[in-house]
């Protein structure tokens, strides 16, 4: 090739490359491009903590009013809490997100014993899911202080993914999911990246198993942008939002609160799960929790 004909190439190369970077948002296709990215909603939800107020009705009221469309509680107990929790969000426009955890054992445990705990926790928690209407029960494979835990090889991948094909399959008969929270090299240095859970989930080969991403930990990320197009629509079934520097209210960490390129990426995906509160809270909470709400639809907007 010449140097004429080379340029020539490279110049369409380049304005392919350029067009690309607008064109995911004005494809349609199965494969989670949307037409419109401004109709895309964010739906933001809280963990039971997150809202003030004495009573699980009383941090309803205070959601409804600010909009706020998921809940998401904790996965302890969670079968015996099922009428409860179905009376609070009866005539409510709020629905059960993803359930958080609650689990005994971990799916990675070396002793059977404790392996057996974590499968049959984690199936009552996933039919009480199924039955609340939830997006999926989060979970993390083994956090690094948990022992004795089967060694890092290719073995225990493998082993993992047959493992969560099993719980996945079990899930989706439950009408509910099994969501990989990526963490971060000093909680998980198994799986920190959400295309290592998104990775997972594909080599489970279930349609039950589903990855996530939460600002907070993607502090590993190298791009936030890239971290959810990793997953893309078919993988990414939750997201956790906190602060980016000390994992309070967003906003109480001022100019680090930056989510906009994650959600560029989130409305060009036509992602339309939930955007799931998971944190502390340093300011006056009724304040701090208003201000982040209105913090997190401006930056939306402008995404
Ligand atoms: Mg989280």
């Amino acid at each position: 090739m010449d140097r004429r004909s080379f340029l020539k190439t490279s110049a369409v190369g380049s304005a392919a490359i350029a067009a690309g970077t607008i064109l995911p948002a004005s494809c349609s296709s199965g494969k989670g491009g949307v037409k419109d990215k401004s109709k895309v909603k964010l739906n933001l939800s809280f963990q039971e903590g997150i809202a003030p107020g004495n009573s699980l009705a009383e941090k309803l009221d205070f959601m409804e009013q600010l909009g706020i469309a998921g809940f998401e509680p904790g996965g302890r107990g969670l079968a015996a809490r099922i009428p409860e929790i179905r009376e609070a969000l009866s005539g409510r426009n709020i629905k059960v997100s993803a359930i958080c955890a609650g689990f005994d054992g971990f799916i990675l445990a070396d002793d059977p014993a404790v392996k057996q705990q974590f499968d049959t926790t984690m199936r009552e928690i996933v039919a009480a899911a199924g039955e609340l209407g939830s997006t999926g029960v989060i979970m993390v494979p083994a956090f690094n202080g948990q022992e004795p835990c089967k060694p890092h090889n290719q073995q225990t991948r493998d082993y993992l993914c047959e493992e969560l094909h099993k719980l996945g399959e079990f899930a989706k008969e439950h009408g509910t999911t099994v969501i990989l929270e990526p963490l971060n090299r000093r909680e998980c240095f198994y799986m920190r990246l959400v295309a290592d859970a998104a990775a997972i989930a594909r080599d489970a080969d279930s349609e039950g198993v589903k990855a996530m991403g939460d600002f907070w930990h993607m502090q590993e990320e190298t791009s936030d942008y890239g971290a959810f197009m990793s997953a893309g629509i078919k993988y990414l079934q939750h997201v956790h939002i906190a602060s980016r520097g000390r994992r309070i209210m967003p906003g109480e960490d001022g100019e680090k609160d930056n989510y906009v390129e994650g959600f560029r990426a989130l409305k060009e995906l036509g992602y339309d799960k939930y955007v799931s509160f998971e944190c502390g809270c340093e300011g006056d909470r009724e304040t701090a929790v208003k201000n982040a709400v209105k913090l997190l639809r401006e930056q939306w907007a402008q995404a």
